[in-house]
């Protein structure tokens, strides 16, 4: 079983196994959750990052998909990049975020890790509804099939936290 729990606050604050990254393709930084985890987590981060662009992902890590490297300077021993797909009114894209809420799993499986921080995946830079992205978040980590013992929504803000925390009480 899966315990969720939901806190407001910094991601880059949180003490856990694993924090995921709400990343972009290039693997190689941006804003939102991207920017704050370079920022704080300092280079190790990113030169691990080139090196996966160099080997796995000379294209970019795909949409949908998690790849972990160490955690930097931050109070986490992993960070789990993962490429939210961006909202698209003319396209169904739930699937894709669901997708990287599964594989961020996976990957925390891999890893043996047992407490997971996730970050509100696409509802930045990204533009996914908070309500519908909460929804996905809660449903693809209720029924997913992880050895992770901790879930930890880290919502920024206090809007983003109640949305989920309706989600949660459904
Ligand atoms: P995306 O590109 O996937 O939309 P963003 O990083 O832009 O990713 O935003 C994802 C969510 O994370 C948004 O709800 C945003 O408000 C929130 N967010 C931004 N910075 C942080 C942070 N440091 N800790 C936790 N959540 C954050």
């Amino acid at each position: 079983m899966t315990t969720i729990e939901l806190v407001q606050g910094d991601i880059t604050r949180q003490t856990a196994d694993a924090i995921v990254n709400a990343a972009n393709s290039s693997l190689l930084g941006g804003g939102g959750v991207d920017g704050a985890i370079h920022r704080r987590g300092g280079p190790a981060i990113l030169a691990e990052c080139r090196a996966l662009r160099a080997s796995r992902y000379g294209k970019g890590l795909p949409t949908g998909q998690a790849v972990a490297t160490t955690a930097g300077d931050l109070p986490a021993r992993w960070v789990i990049h993962t490429v939210g797909p961006v909202w698209s009114r003319d396209e169904d894209r739930s699937d894709l975020l669901a997708s990287s809420y599964r594989e961020s799993l996976r990957a925390a499986d891999e890893l043996g890790a047992r407490t997971v921080a996730f970050p509100a995946i696409s509802t930045g830079i990204y533009g996914w509804p908070m309500d519908d992205g909460a929804r996905i978040a809660v449903e693809t980590v209720r029924a997913a099939e992880t050895q992770v013992e901790e879930v930890r929504f880290v919502l920024f803000d206090t809007a983003a936290y109640e949305v989920f925390a309706r989600r949660l009480e459904a």
